[in-house]
């Protein structure tokens, strides 16, 4: 899609997710930032007037605890962190409905861990949340549940979550603010470049990409990027920008040439438009192992859409049970797909190599023939 019909079709996008990072919201000395935080307010609550549904995730409560409580710097410890995430969630709330309440908008906290998106029931419970608050004119503001938050469920940083986000309610775009005004790639000379169009990220736009956080925050550009990457790859259209240049908002949805557009791609990669349990199962759970195939069986799953079978199965790693997510790599060691398994590790260490047939001789007719069925897979994830 060339940049300039991808700009226009930004003026049409009905439900827009918009991630303000701690950087946009604190000042460098720790304190809130209520004169942004006010613009941002008019910017969303001018998307409201528009008639457009409103997401925000919103990253500061830690800073904002922090600040609360007289603590100078930013603690390493976990229990400290969940204390200020806990103190200041609720004083961004407040913050925010201050500030909403003279635009005439209502809002809602929404505190969400990777865990309550990747079990299937709560999944569904928090779109349905979600979608409700929505239907009904309410601006949902997501964070992070941090103050119960530990690192296995844990989303990683606020990008992620807005790009989990973007996914869950099917946004037609996600900005992601930022104090940087875009990506930019280093040209040969080494000067940086702003890149205004990326249609798809690729591995070259990523190695442009810094990894670092802040003392407030977790991502980076990098993590800007590969979250950007899965929203478009699921349909949404991708744009960061800089949260602290007035106006910014409309801007975006007039179609206005600022920040890095990243493309919608919602048929990449073979998988079709994943429909919503394929998506769920390729970005909503973390893989708990992952089994190496043997080139029959990468060839089958990439290019002839099979099921994932025993008898192509070489390795197998990790402790797993039914129903969980595992990876797939091919004999080269790259991730190819990833899939619900029907069978524990235990298992399939000792039906690896099997034909299917063997495995009904063995186990019983109701016995599932394939490792993974195919509506249970996802290729390239
Ligand atoms: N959830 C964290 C907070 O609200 C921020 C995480 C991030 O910046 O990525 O303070």
């Amino acid at each position: 899609m060339p940049h300039q019909t991808a700009r226009a079709q930004l003026t049409a996008a009905r439900r827009v997710v918009v991630k303000i990072g701690s950087r946009v919201l604190v000042q460098r000395n720790g304190r809130p930032d209520t004169r942004r935080m006010a613009e941002l307010v008019d910017g969303l609550a001018a998307l409201r007037r528009d008639g457009r549904e409103v997401v925000v995730v919103s990253s500061g409560a830690i800073a904002c605890g922090l600040q609360a409580l007289g603590i100078k710097k930013k603690p390493a410890d976990l229990p400290s962190l969940q204390m200020a995430a806990a103190v200041g969630q609720s004083r961004l709330m407040a913050a925010y409905d201050r500030l909403f309440v003279r635009k005439k908008c209502r809002i809602a906290q929404v505190l969400l861990t990777h865990d309550d998106l990747e079990n299937r029931r709560r999944h569904l419970n928090a779109r349905n949340s979600i979608l409700k608050l929505l239907e009904c004119g309410v601006i949902p503001i997501v964070n992070e549940n941090d103050a119960v938050s530990v690192d296995e469920i844990k989303f990683g940083d606020n990008d992620a979550l807005a790009s989990r986000t973007a996914m869950l309610v099917e946004a037609g775009l996600l900005v992601l603010l930022t104090t940087v005004n875009a990506f930019h790639r280093l040209d040969a000379r080494g000067r940086r470049r702003k890149v205004d169009f990326l249609p798809v990220v690729d591995a070259d736009a990523l190695s442009h990409a810094n990894g670092k956080g802040s003392e407030f925050s977790t991502g980076g550009m990098a993590s800007k990027l590969t979250s950007a990457a899965e929203a478009a790859r699921m349909g949404s259209a991708v744009v960061i920008a800089n949260g602290r240049k007035d106006g910014i908002l409309q801007k975006i949805v007039s179609g206005a040439h600022v920040g890095t557009l990243i493309a919608p791609a919602a048929a990449a990669n073979g998988n079709g438009a994943l429909n919503r349990r394929r998506r769920w199962v390729a970005f909503f759970h973390h893989a708990k192992g992952y089994l190496t195939v043997d080139a029959g069986a990468r060839d089958a799953l990439l290019h002839h859409g099979r099921s994932l079978l025993p008898v192509g199965i070489r390795d197998v790693a990790g402790d797993f049970a039914p129903g969980d997510l595992v990876d797939i790599r091919d004999p080269d060691g790259r991730l190819i797909a990833r899939g619900l398994t029907e069978y524990s590790s235990t298992a399939i260490r000792l039906l690896k190599g099997l034909q299917s047939r063997r495995i009904r001789e063995l186990l019983g007719s109701a016995a599932p023939g394939e490792l993974i069925h195919r509506d249970n897979l996802v290729l390239n994830p």
